[in-house]
């Protein structure tokens, strides 16, 4: 849920005043608010995006390799990125939907290669409960940028599964399994997903698994914010 300081800045109109200071801005955030984000810095592990000596493989994606191949996120989850992220999906503040995109598009290099970007689906009660998907938001300011095709209807969700923020990390791989399904085939096809969030990644490994099935040759994250490791894992 979000907090009273967050519930104050999603209510904030936009005309001229930066979303998070309300000081002059020609943009949704002013110069020195968008300056201050946590951007997601350090060496990095290429296949999860946490931190990793020396920028290579980590661990736990060598322990047990995720079905993902490469993760791009633009920033850490941590204020006020988490309260953008919150306000979109949360309060339906979609006019930082272009802003979010962006800044992940500003961080998409070479990886930014691929045939089509697939925003993770939501279930469809889920979808009308909200009456938007946010990752759809993002990616509609992404796939351009990354000059690729946006599939909202590629990948489907079958089953809505409990919210993911609800669940222990252990479970929440247990939680999604199952959940997509993906009718064409993807034989040769490179694919990027987008979603807001990334936490313990099972969503997106789920996702990506069931893509690779469809014969997807490659499938790469790009979220807007990723969450540090967890402390139990
Ligand atoms: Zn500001
Ligand atoms: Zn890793």
């Amino acid at each position: 849920m979000l907090g009273p300081l967050a519930r104050r800045f999603a209510n904030l109109a936009f005309g001229g005043s930066c979303f998070l200071c309300r000081g002059a801005a020609g943009a949704v955030l002013c110069d020195a608010c968008d300056a201050d984000l946590p951007r997601l810095g350090g060496p990095l592990c290429p296949r999860c995006a946490l931190a990793s000596p020396a920028g290579e493989v980590c661990g736990r994606c060598l322990a047990r390799a995720p079905a993902y191949d490469a993760t791009v996120a633009a920033l850490a989850y941590a204020f006020p990125a988490d309260v953008l992220v919150q306000a979109l999906k949360f309060r339906g503040e979609l006019a930082l939907a272009p802003l979010l995109g962006m800044l992940l598009a500003a961080r998409l290099g070479r990886d930014a290669r691929v045939d089509v970007v697939v925003p993770v689906p939501l279930a469809a009660a889920r979808l009308r409960a909200r009456g938007f998907n946010q990752a759809l938001e993002i990616a509609r300011h992404v796939a351009p940028a990354a000059g690729a095709r946006l599939e909202p209807q590629l990948a489907e969700r079958r089953r809505d599964t409990a919210s993911q923020m609800d669940l222990p990390h252990a479970e929440r791989a247990r939680n999604v399994r199952g959940a997509f399904g993906c009718e064409r085939s993807l034989e040769g096809v490179t694919v990027a997903l987008v979603d807001d969030v990334m936490t313990t990644g099972a969503t997106l490994d789920e996702l990506a698994a069931t893509l690779k099935r469809a014969g997807a040759a490659r499938v790469v994250n790009w979220v807007v914010a990723r969450t540090p490791a967890p402390a139990d894992a």
